[in-house]
């Protein structure tokens, strides 16, 4: 008989975060402690997350310790982020908040009660354990997001929209919500390329991203698959409601008044459009409008032609 091998996993995080005081039940009000303490504790605790919405929750947790708070909010512009934890009260203390130059966003203390100065400092002292885990999370939260999407246009990528189109596939069975998908493509593309140039095509191709973006409600969910090949997907959309978007959308190009050399360039797509059937799988709905694409394009393109 083979002696069972003896192995001792230790599962770090969980036995950092257990004596850190984190585990199991969460006791309803924290042990108060000085600001230093509290500034080393915070400074350990920051670092075993790489969620913003996790630090920031754990900040307005712990901070809560020496100085008592009834909400705090944070935003970051430019990553769309907007927390709020707490409720909101009279009373509040804003900081902006950077690093070497550069910014990390804003956070707003709340509180019923006026905050005084020494209580401020504290704040301000208990800022500093937040800088480098908010900077990190920052990053990492760009880094997931340029991740999915397409540089060019602005879009989702493929990768995105493989995510996207499962997740919403299960939603819309589970839900019994009828969906649907557009899958797109620009006419005569290649004579674009060869008489301006790949540059003028590059441009083409944010131009129509934008009609599409700006012509529908959820900008998300257009993503660009391939070279100047676009994906629209339509949760809760009938087959009905999903021809009328088709239509807008073709319009829209139509109309785009995209300018080389001082004159406007005639562009046109064709769609493919098909609806989700019953137990139907992602590549099914995907190869169905594909091959309804193909159709808008053999019977003359600037057309949307439905799945049967
Ligand atoms: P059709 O109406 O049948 O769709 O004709 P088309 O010329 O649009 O189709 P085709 O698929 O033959 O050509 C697509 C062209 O798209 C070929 C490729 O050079 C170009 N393309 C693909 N990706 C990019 C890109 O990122 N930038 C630019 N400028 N062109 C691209
Ligand atoms: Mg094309
Ligand atoms: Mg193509």
């Amino acid at each position: 008989m083979v002696p069972p091998i003896q192995t001792n996993t230790i599962d770090f995080d969980a036995a950092k975060l257990q004596r850190l005081g984190f585990s199991g039940k969460r006791q309803p009000k924290l042990r108060p402690i000085s600001l230093a303490e509290l500034r080393r504790q915070l400074t350990l605790q920051l670092q075993t997350s790489l969620e913003v919405e996790r630090i920031v929750s754990l900040f307005f947790s712990e901070v809560q310790r020496l100085v008592p708070l009834d909400a705090l909010g944070y935003q970051h512009q430019s990553s769309d982020l907007r927390l709020e934890y707490g409720s909101r009260s009279n009373h509040s203390a804003g900081y902006r908040l950077t690093h070497e130059g550069e910014y990390l966003g804003e956070l707003i203390f709340r509180r019923n009660q006026r905050f005084d100065e020494h209580e401020l400092n504290q704040l301000e002292s208990l800022l500093a354990t937040l800088l480098f885990p908010l900077r990190n999370a920052l990053l990492y939260r760009a880094a997931i997001q340029s991740a999915l999407r397409d540089p060019l246009t602005d879009t989702g990528n493929r990768i995105a929209m493989e995510q996207t189109l499962q997740r919403e596939v299960d939603l819309a069975r589970r839900n019994l919500q009828p969906m649907s998908v557009l899958m797109l493509d620009i006419d005569h593309f290649k004579r674009i390329n060869d008489e301006f140039g790949h540059g003028t095509g590059d441009e083409v191709l944010k131009a129509v991203a934008n009609t599409l973006k700006t012509r529908l409600r959820n900008v998300d969910m257009v993503f660009r698959f391939g070279g100047e090949e676009f994906l629209v997907l339509l949760s809760g959309t009938c087959r009905e409601a999903a021809a009328l978007v088709g239509e807008r959308l073709r319009m829209g190009i139509l109309e785009l008044q995209h300018l080389v050399q001082g004159r406007p360039l005639d562009l046109s797509i064709s769609l493919g459009c098909a609806t989700l059937l019953p137990a139907e799988s992602v590549e099914s709905l995907l190869r169905r409008a594909d091959n309804a694409l193909y159709v808008a394009k053999r019977e003359g393109r600037n057309r949307l032609s439905m799945a049967g």
